[in-house]
C-alpha cells in the first residue's frame, strides 16, 4: 500500500525534533519527494526508504525552507550512483530558479550525471502533475507571496484522497483541493500574510468536508504552542492531529 511519510513538519524555523516541512509519497513504482529543505538523505534512511528509489520531486514554491536542499539532494544521488531519471515538477517561476541555482554550481560539468527532466506547470487550478497507475496528483495555485502550489493526491487503488494546503492564506483553491478528502494536511504557521492559523486550518477542513485534519508547518522549539489542536477544534468537529516528523499515513 502506498504511504505518505512526513519527513519534516516545522515552519521555516526548524527545531531540534522538527525539520522544515517536506514529505515523501512512497508507492510500489514511484517515490515522490514533496519539497526538499536542507539535506534529506538521512531522513530517507530513518524513514526506511531507499534513497535511490526517488523518481519524482515536486517543488511547491521557491522559498528556502522548501527548496534549499535541492543542490545537495542532486549531488548526493549522483555520488551514490543514482541512474534512473528524476522528474522535477513545479511552477515555471520555481523551475526557472532551480535551474539557475544549479547552473551556479556548474552542474552541467558533473560527469556521468543521471538524467533530470523538468516539468513547468501552469499557474492554474487542478493541474495534473502525475497520473501513474498507483496515484494521481493534482496541483492548484494557492495564496502565498510567490507562486505556490497546494496538492491533491488520489490513490487509484484504494480511492483514498490526501490534500495538502502548502503555505497559504485561507483561499477557495484549498477548499476545492480538499473537497471530500480523507485527510487534509494544512499549514498552521499563524494568521500572518501568506499563511494560516490553526483556527483557519480547522475552518478549511470544515468547509471542504474533509474527514480528518493534520496540522503541519507550525511553530516549533522556543516558538511552539500547545493549543494548536484545540484552536482547530473550535472550527472543525472531525479528528485533528498535530503532524510529527516520521509519522506516516496510508494512502
Ligand atoms: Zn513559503
Amino acid at each position: 500500500m502506498a504511504k505518505l511519510v512526513f519527513l519534516g513538519t516545522s515552519n521555516a524555523i526548524s527545531g531540534e525534533d522538527h525539520e522544515n516541512t517536506h514529505m515523501l509519497l512512497v508507492g510500489e513504482k514511484r517515490t515522490v519527494l514533496i519539497d526538499c529543505p536542507n539535506s534529506p538523505f538521512l531522513r530517507f534512511q530513518k524513514a526506511g526508504v531507499d534513497f535511490n528509489r526517488l523518481s519524482d520531486l515536486i517543488l511547491t514554491h521557491f522559498h528556502p525552507d522548501h527548496v534549499s536542499g535541492v543542490p545537495q539532494l542532486l549531488m548526493n544521488l549522483w555520488l551514490m550512483g543514482h541512474r534512473q531519471p528524476l522528474n522535477i515538477h513545479g511552477f515555471k517561476f520555481t523551475i526557472d530558479r532551480i535551474e539557475h541555482l544549479m547552473d551556479l554550481y556548474v552542474w552541467s560539468e558533473w560527469p556521468d550525471f543521471f538524467p533530470v527532466k523538468f516539468f513547468r506547470l501552469p499557474e492554474q487550478v487542478l493541474v495534473p502533475i502525475l497520473d501513474a497507475d498507483e496515484f494521481r496528483i493534482l496541483a492548484s495555485l494557492v495564496q502565498h507571496y510567490i507562486p505556490t502550489m497546494g496538492l491533491r493526491i488520489e490513490s487509484i487503488r484504494s480511492g483514498r484522497i490526501l490534500a495538502y494546503s502548502c503555505d497559504t492564506e485561507p483561499c477557495a483553491q484549498v477548499i476545492e483541493l480538499a473537497k471530500g478528502a480523507d485527510v487534509l494536511i494544512h499549514e498552521a504557521s499563524g494568521a500572518l500574510p501568506g499563511h494560516s492559523s490553526a483556527l483557519q486550518a480547522g475552518q478549511a477542513a470544515r468547509l471542504a468536508e474533509a474527514r480528518s485534519l493534520y496540522l503541519i508547518h507550525y511553530p516549533t522549539g522556543q516558538f511552539a504552542s500547545d493549543s494548536l489542536v484545540a484552536e482547530a477544534r473550535q472550527q472543525y468537529d472531525g479528528p485533528v492531529t498535530l503532524a510529527e516528523d516520521y509519522m506516516a499515513l496510508d494512502l
